[in-house]
């Protein structure tokens, strides 16, 4: 136990935060393992150089600051503005982060807007691979990213990431699209979304059911750091879709009492990019409103769920 504790940074946290921080963030091995780096101050970066005598820069190569992790990863003006763009439902300004383990506790908890609905902490996870990858193509390739290529690099990442994954949990699956021996992946699947949201915690509650000719289930998931019951509802879409698209189903009927998004979604408007990146990872989607009195069951579920996180 000793041994351990002397292994860990000044900045330390508990063995069990690991696992949070680290070891369960839904993203890609190579990235566990910088995040864990990137947490111990192990990186290779210019303060680095400086603290074992090796005589190379130990400044930013885009700002001249001293260069450590935590100003690679948060407060360099370039990631501040990486962060920035990144479709989170508030803006992030990283430039107050005072420590890489600060910044990091903090974004990893931020729910991606739709329609990327990414697991939490996965696209933060993306954003700072990304930054890393951005300062060394900077500093050895001297190619140059902006802001912009460097956010959109992480959130496709992300997204192809994700979508390589083999369904998390067979069991569910299988009564879902394997009825009969044959797969039959031609039949259409209802999905009936509803977000329960407080506005006092910002804390919402999303249900999905799924149904198809010959089996119901339903599912749901909590979110925090949630703006609007628009941003609630549109989180149940997302999350629910990319569910589905886990599971191998992607021929569905989305049905969802909120009437704006419903006609936002069928205009595939722009700000719900997200949505429409992941709408075509489909076969076919369609988006369809019924009333709140048709849509129940879901409705409950979510409500149950809010229930859930408020007494944790
Ligand atoms: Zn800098």
């Amino acid at each position: 136990m000793e041994e351990k504790n002397r292994a860990l940074p000044a900045n330390s946290i508990a063995d069990s935060d690991w696992l949070s921080n680290v070891w369960n963030i839904k993203t890609a091995e190579k990235i566990k393992v910088f995040l864990w780096k990137s947490l111990h101050d192990a990186l290779p970066v210019g303060e680095q150089f400086g603290i074992r005598n090796i005589h190379v820069s130990t400044l930013c190569a885009r700002c001249n600051a001293e260069e450590t992790v935590s100003h690679l990863l948060f407060t360099c003006p370039f990631a501040v503005s990486v962060w920035k763009l990144a479709p989170f439902p508030q803006v992030i300004n990283s430039a107050v982060f005072n420590s890489t383990l600060e910044g990091w506790e903090h974004v990893k908890k931020i729910h991606t807007l739709p329609p990327i609905g990414l697991g939490l902490g996965t696209l933060a996870a993306w954003i700072v691979w990304s930054l890393w990858i951005a300062r060394n193509q900077l500093l050895f390739e001297k190619r140059k990213f902006t802001p912009e290529e460097t956010i959109s690099k992480a959130i496709s990442g992300a997204r192809e990431w994700i979508l390589s994954q083999p369904p998390k949990s067979p069991a569910i699956m299988n009564p879902l699209i394997r009825p009969e021996p044959t797969p039959n992946y031609s039949a259409r699947c209802s999905i009936y979304t509803d977000a329960a949201w407080n506005s006092t915690t910002g804390c919402a509650g999303l249900g999905w059911i799924i149904d198809d000719r010959n089996s119901s289930s339903q599912h749901t998931a909590t979110s925090t750091f949630v703006s609007s019951p628009l941003m609630a509802e549109t989180l149940a879409v997302s999350t629910a879709m990319t569910f589905a698209l886990l599971h191998g189903i992607d021929f569905i009927s989305l049905f969802s009492d909120s009437q704006i998004l419903i006609k936002t979604l069928n205009r595939q408007e722009k700000n719900l990019c997200d949505i429409y990146h992941l709408f075509l990872s489909f076969k076919s989607v369609k988006f369809v409103f019924i009333p709140r009195a048709a849509n129940v069951r879901a409705d409950s579920i979510a409500k149950q769920a809010l229930w859930v996180l408020n007494q944790s």
